[in-house]
């Protein structure tokens, strides 16, 4: 019997998969797969979220007036041009089909968050990936693969899963250079971070161009992935787009109250960034001790090279209570992505490399 057929491409996405994480829980799980906070949700923002179980009932506001008066309280932004999301995976999705269609090319680095991607698939669009240099986006190549056909840049900065970035001098010359038909989206996940004072959100380029947004979330230093809150600092003109297709009440009452609090919470941003950074190290010590390759990352979590065994060893990990994430979709099938964790997780994982190795 004939059924309903998607447009031409949909059947050609790989759905995305996440980090597993899903198993009985008979021993002591490392959930080292998704760059999720490994401290939890700001606890500022679990009590905000329990609060608006209250008003269930009621419909969110669909202009998140609040939050984003809050955001642009915080980062000195005009809130008439932040737009929020359930996630920042939804403004992928919005800006994508807001500007790309069949015909039209969407260019990231090769190595560049999966997406990408998938979002230009979805659209029809051509992905266009382009080559870097030491895992890490070329910037004079990304310039080169534009064409007239192009719509959309995408780069994540610091990019998952290589943990690389690009600073602010690259990211000024790349965003002056593209043609300004061009959207150029900085995705600015793990912003909160970086520390590093040759690094730019992204922020003062949107200001500076027509063409450049910029996208944030709360899932990683926040810890509330599961919730679905992500936002973005646009051109004036960009945001109205995205009024205009996003649904009326995208982002939840609870994620709203729940973001909002956690801008406050800077105590639990403190305590994050400084656990993942003496995390970091110690996971790196020791896998280098072990004999693998780290590539430095300046995000919450490491790309280390396993070789052949790449598989092998994420299998063997699971066994172990160890999750972590493959990366042949990124074109790394060599290489695990392994999110920061506490001191246990990183114990586990280490313990649990040093069994494998025999
Ligand atoms: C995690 C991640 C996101 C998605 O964040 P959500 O707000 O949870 O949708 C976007 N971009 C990059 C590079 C990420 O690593």
């Amino acid at each position: 019997m004939a059924h309903p057929a998607p447009k031409p491409g949909i059947m050609d996405i790989t759905p995305y998969i996440g980090g597993e994480g899903r198993v009985p829980e008979t021993q002591r799980l490392a959930r080292l797969a998704s760059n999720e906070n490994p401290l939890g949700p700001s606890p500022l923002a679990m009590k905000a979220y329990i609060d608006a179980a209250k008003n269930l009932h009621r419909y969110p506001d669909g202009m998140a007036a609040d939050l984003r008066a809050a955001l642009g309280q915080k980062y000195g932004m005009d809130p008439a041009r932040i737009v929020c999301g359930a996630g920042s995976d939804e403004l992928i999705a919005l800006l994508t089909r807001a500007y790309a269609g069949a015909g039209d090319e969407i260019v990231y680095s090769a190595h560049g968050f999966l997406r990408y991607k998938l979002a230009a698939m979805e659209m029809g669009a051509t992905p266009k990936a382009v080559p870097e240099q030491n895992l890490t986006a070329d910037m004079d190549a990304l310039l080169e693969a534009v064409t007239e056909r192009t719509k959309i840049l995408f780069l994540a900065n610091p990019n998952n899963p290589t943990g690389s970035w690009l600073d602010r001098n690259a990211l000024q010359k790349l965003a002056s250079r593209l043609p300004s038909s061009v959207l150029f989206v900085i995705d600015a996940a793990y912003s909160e971070f970086m520390t590093d004072p040759a690094y730019e959100s992204g922020q003062a380029l949107v200001d500076a161009h027509k063409n450049v947004v910029m996208l944030r979330t709360f899932s990683k230093i926040y810890g509330l992935s599961a919730l679905r809150l992500g936002w973005g600092y646009f051109p004036e003109e960009i945001a109205s787009v995205l009024n205009r297709i996003r649904g009326p009440f995208n982002v939840s009452a609870p994620a709203q109250a729940a973001g909002i609090a956690a801008l406050d919470d800077d105590d639990f941003l403190q305590r994050t960034i400084a656990l993942t950074e003496e995390q970091k190290q110690t996971m790196t010590t020791g896998l280098k001790q072990l004999g693998f390759q780290v590539y430095p990352s300046a995000g919450n979590f490491l790309l280390a090279q396993f070789g052949a065994e790449a598989e092998k060893i994420r299998l063997a990990l699971k066994e172990r209570g160890v999750f972590v994430r493959q990366m042949g979709a990124y074109g790394l099938p060599e290489t695990l992505r392994i999110s920061i964790g506490m001191a246990e997780d990183t114990d586990q994982l280490l313990t649990a490399l040093k069994e494998i190795k025999g």
